[in-house]
């Protein structure tokens, strides 16, 4: 499904990535680990197209869309984003939150393909899905309150269904309970483990060893910009086979 053919990213003279080669079948869950500032969140960014990269390949289901001249946001609608945190929109209510994006890229289709669906139709098609997502998390009372409003983990777990809402091939999440005070981690990671018992591609950067231990079907070690290490993540646990990440793990653990 994803295809990294040596990734690299600079800022300026910073070398951020220097060369990343990595491969995502559908239905893989793999977990990215690895010490703070060794460019984690710039990949995530460049897989998503967030960032520029410096030089490399990123094909996504057939297409190189590091390449300028690809239309991003044709390839961003199948790629959904987790963030630490939340980037809920505000000053709209958990439901339109949810709604926004499946909306208006819906009523776009039908214009382009000429379905005659109305717009009022596709606006309570969304609605219908947006509410029974809001089920799932046991959030649909919440549908018209602000996020605000909202605890930390309820925040992120509206931003997980809004990511679904999408029909995402992927689901990237940037350290999605990093943010969270501890006692609402749980409820996030139990959501992510029910998303990816269904099937979801997901590359997750995370800190919850046991997360990347007990889902993850890879591990991903990165250090300095490259990727020291991936394999199966019993193995990468009980057997790390370089230095860095036996002493990054020995920090962790
Ligand atoms: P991680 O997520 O692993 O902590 P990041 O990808 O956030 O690492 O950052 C990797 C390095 O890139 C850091 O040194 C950071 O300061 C630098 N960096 C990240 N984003 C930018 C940016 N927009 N401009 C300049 N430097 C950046
Ligand atoms: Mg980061």
């Amino acid at each position: 499904m994803i295809d990294v053919i040596d990734l690299k990213k600079n800022f300026h003279d910073l070398e951020v990535l220097k060369g990343i080669n990595f491969k995502v079948e559908k239905g893989d869950i793999v977990a990215v680990i690895g010490p703070s500032g060794s460019g984690k969140s710039t990949f995530l960014r460049c897989l998503n197209c967030m960032e520029d990269p410096t030089s490399g390949k990123i094909i996504f289901n057939g297409v190189d869309i590091a390449d300028m001249k690809v239309d991003i946001n044709v390839h961003r609608r199948h790629m959904g984003m987790v963030f630490q945190h939340f980037n809920l929109f505000n000053n709209k209510t958990v439901l339109e939150n949810i709604m926004l994006a499946p909306e208006y890229v819906r009523c776009k289709e039908a214009k382009k393909l000429k379905t005659g669906k109305s717009k009022k139709q596709i606006h309570e098609e969304v609605k219908n899905e947006a509410m029974e997502l809001l089920k799932r998390i046991g959030l649909e009372s919440k549908a018209d309150v602000y996020p605000s409003t909202l605890s930390g983990g309820q925040k992120q777990r509206v931003a997980i269904v809004r990511a679904l809402a999408m029909n995402p091939d992927v689901i990237l999440f940037d350290e999605p309970t990093s943010a969270l005070d501890p006692e609402m981690v749980g409820e996030v990671l139990d959501l992510m483990k029910s998303v990816a018992a269904e099937g979801m591609t997901m590359i997750v950067v995370t800190h919850e060893m046991g997360f990347a231990r007990e889902v993850a079907n890879r591990v991903i070690f990165m250090d300095d910009g490259r990727i020291l290490e991936s394999g199966d993540p019993k193995e990468f646990f009980a057997n790390p086979k370089t230095q860095r990440a036996r002493e990054f793990l020995s920090k962790v653990l």
